[in-house]
C-alpha cells in the first residue's frame, strides 16, 4: 500500500514538475504582422528603465546572446526577430522626456508611438513634420525603416530628425547627429536595427494646419501632369494622396486624387482640431472583405471608395486629423491567409508607362490585389538604404495571399516579376516588407547594400544585433 502511494506521489510529481519543465521552456515561436516567417526564438525582454536596458545589453553582449529590437512588429520581414536569438519589445519604452511648445521640439524614448506624440501635442496646435499615414507605428520602428508619409515638401523621415541617442554593440551609449558620430546618422535611419538600439530622439514640430479636402477623379495619364503642374506648383497644398483602382474594369487606369490645401479660414482650426477616432472602420472593413473574394466586390469598392472621397471635397481638416487615418479596416484574421504589403517607387516621368508594364504582368498572373495607394517622395540623398534615387511615386499594394510553402512560391514569382518592371523604369522597391525580392533586385534597387553591410560589420563586429532581413541579404 505504501509502496503503491510512493509510486503515485513520483509519477505525480514527475507529471507535475515535467509539465511545469514544458512550460517553462515551451518554444516561443514569434511572427510578425505578416505571419509568414513563424520562427523560434529564446526570449524576450521589455524595459521602463534606461539603465536596466543597458545592464541587460551588456550582459546578453558578454554571453554572446543576438539580440532584435521591436517595436510594433509591423514590418513583415522577421526584421524583429532572429531564430534562437533575443527580442527586446520597445513599446513600454515609450516615456515623452522633454516637450519646449516653444522651441517646437519634442524628445520621446523610442517605444512612444506617433499617436502618443500627437496627443502630447494637438492642444497646442503643432504637428509632426512627418510621419506614415497611420499612427499606430513606433518611432524606433519609424526611423529603422526611414519611414515616409503624405507631405509633399519633406523627403522621408531622416529630412526631419535632428539627433537620437544609441545604445551600441558595446553597450555603450552615444548621442548621434549630423554633427556627433556623424557616420551612424544615415546607417542608423533606414538601418532595420542593425546598428543598435534607438533609446530616445528629438524631433523639430511645425504648426497644426487647417487644411480644406481637394479630392477628384482623373486617369492614370493625366496625373503626373497635374501633380507636377497643380499640386507641386501650389504652395498652399501641404499634403497629397492618391488612389489606384485594381478593380477589373478599371485597373491601374482609374484614379482619384485628395490633396490638402491650406484653409483661407485659419480661424477655424480649434473647431476641428479635436482628435478623431476611426468612425470609418467598420464600413471599410466590410466592402474590403467583399473585394477579398471576388471581382464583383472588387468593382463595388472601387465605386463606393471613389464617391465617398471625392464627396470629401471641400471638407475641412487639420493637419494632425490627416495624419491619423487609422487601419483598423485592414485587420485581418484568416487561418489559411494573410495580407502582406509591397511598396514600389518609381520617377515621376516613368509612372504612366510603368503602369502600362504593370498592368500587363497583372493581367497575366494571379494575384489577389485589394488595394493601391500612392503617395510623393523627395529625393533622399542622405541614408544609405534611401529607396528614393529621385522625385518619386510610391505605389504601397496591398495583396492578400495563403499562407502556405506553395501560396508563398507563386506570390513570389508574381512579386519577382512586379519588382523587375519597376527596376526596368529606374525604380526601386520598399524593404520593410517580406524577403520575396533576389538578392540581384537588392543589388540593383539599393547600390549601396554592400556598403552598408560591410559597415555594419564594422561597426557590430561580433554581429550582437541579428534580424531575418540581415540573414537573408548580407550574404
Ligand atoms: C498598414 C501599414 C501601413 C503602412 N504605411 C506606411 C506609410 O505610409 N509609409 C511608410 O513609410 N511605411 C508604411 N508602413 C511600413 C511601416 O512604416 C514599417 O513597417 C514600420 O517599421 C512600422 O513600425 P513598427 O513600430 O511596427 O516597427 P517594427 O516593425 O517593430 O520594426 C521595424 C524595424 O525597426 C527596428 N526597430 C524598432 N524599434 C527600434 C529601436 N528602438 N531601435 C532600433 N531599431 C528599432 C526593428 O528592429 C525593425 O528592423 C506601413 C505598414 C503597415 C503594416
Amino acid at each position: 500500500m505504501k509502496k503503491s502511494i510512493l509510486i503515485i506521489t513520483i509519477l505525480y510529481g514527475l507529471g507535475l514538475s515535467t509539465s511545469l519543465w514544458f512550460y517553462n521552456h515551451k518554444p516561443l515561436i514569434i511572427k510578425d504582422v505578416g505571419q509568414l516567417l513563424p520562427t523560434k526564438i529564446k526570449e524576450v525582454h521589455s524595459f521602463t528603465s534606461e539603465s536596466e536596458l543597458q545592464s541587460w545589453v551588456k550582459e546578453a553582449i558578454d554571453n554572446e546572446e543576438k539580440i532584435s529590437v521591436a517595436g510594433m512588429q509591423h514590418s513583415q520581414g522577421g526584421h524583429t526577430y532572429y531564430p534562437n536569438g533575443m527580442l527586446i519589445d520597445m513599446k513600454s519604452y515609450n516615456k515623452i522626456l522633454d516637450y519646449n511648445e516653444k522651441e517646437r521640439t519634442i524628445t520621446v524614448q523610442s517605444g512612444a508611438t506617433w499617436e502618443d506624440i500627437q496627443t502630447k501635442i494637438n492642444p497646442d496646435h503643432l504637428a509632426l513634420r512627418v510621419m506614415q499615414s497611420q499612427n499606430i507605428f513606433t518611432v524606433g520602428g519609424s526611423i529603422s525603416v526611414n519611414a515616409h508619409g503624405r507631405d509633399i515638401r519633406y523627403g522621408s523621415l531622416i529630412d526631419t530628425v535632428e539627433s537620437f541617442r544609441l545604445l551600441t554593440s558595446e553597450g555603450d551609449i552615444i548621442n548621434v547627429s549630423r554633427t556627433e558620430n556623424s557616420q551612424l546618422f544615415p546607417l542608423v535611419i533606414g538601418g532595420y536595427g542593425l546598428f543598435g538600439i534607438i533609446l530616445d530622439v528629438t524631433f523639430h514640430l511645425t504648426d497644426d494646419e487647417l487644411y480644406q479636402i481637394r479630392s477628384k477623379s482623373i486617369n492614370y495619364e493625366d496625373y503626373p501632369d497635374y501633380f507636377l503642374n497643380e499640386v507641386k506648383q501650389n504652395k498652399d497644398i501641404r499634403m497629397h494622396i492618391a488612389r489606384l483602382s485594381v478593380a477589373p474594369e478599371t485597373m491601374l487606369q482609374d484614379m482619384f486624387v485628395t490633396d490638402y490645401e491650406l484653409a483661407e479660414e485659419h480661424d477655424l482650426l480649434s473647431s476641428y482640431s479635436k482628435l478623431k477616432g476611426d468612425a470609418l472602420a467598420s464600413p471599410q472593413k466590410f466592402m474590403l472583405g467583399l473585394s477579398r473574394y471576388s471581382d464583383w466586390g472588387k468593382d463595388l469598392l472601387w465605386n463606393v471608395q471613389e464617391k465617398f472621397y471625392v464627396g470629401q471635397d471641400g471638407n475641412y481638416i487639420t493637419r494632425n486629423n490627416a495624419m491619423r487615418t487609422d487601419s483598423k479596416f485592414m485587420e485581418y484574421d484568416h487561418p489559411t491567409k494573410t495580407e502582406t504589403l509591397q511598396e514600389y517607387f518609381v520617377p515621376i516621368d516613368e509612372f504612366t508607362n510603368y503602369l502600362d508594364d504593370l498592368r500587363t504582368v497583372l493581367e497575366k498572373e494571379e494575384l489577389n490585389l485589394l488595394n493601391i495607394t500612392v503617395r510623393y517622395v523627395n529625393k533622399d540623398a542622405e541614408a544609405v538604404l534611401s529607396y528614393a534615387k529621385e522625385d518619386m511615386f510610391a505605389l504601397v499594394l496591398l495583396i492578400n495571399q495563403g499562407k502556405s510553402k506553395k501560396d508563398i512560391q507563386k506570390t513570389e514569382q508574381v512579386i519577382q516579376k512586379m519588382i523587375d518592371v519597376t527596376l526596368e523604369h529606374n525604380g526601386s522597391y520598399y524593404l520593410p516588407y517580406y524577403p520575396y525580392p533576389t538578392q540581384a533586385q537588392m543589388d540593383e534597387a539599393y547600390p549601396r547594400n554592400k556598403e552598408f553591410f560591410q559597415l555594419k560589420k564594422q561597426f557590430d563586429p561580433n554581429e550582437v544585433f541579428m534580424n531575418l532581413f540581415y540573414k537573408e541579404y548580407s550574404k
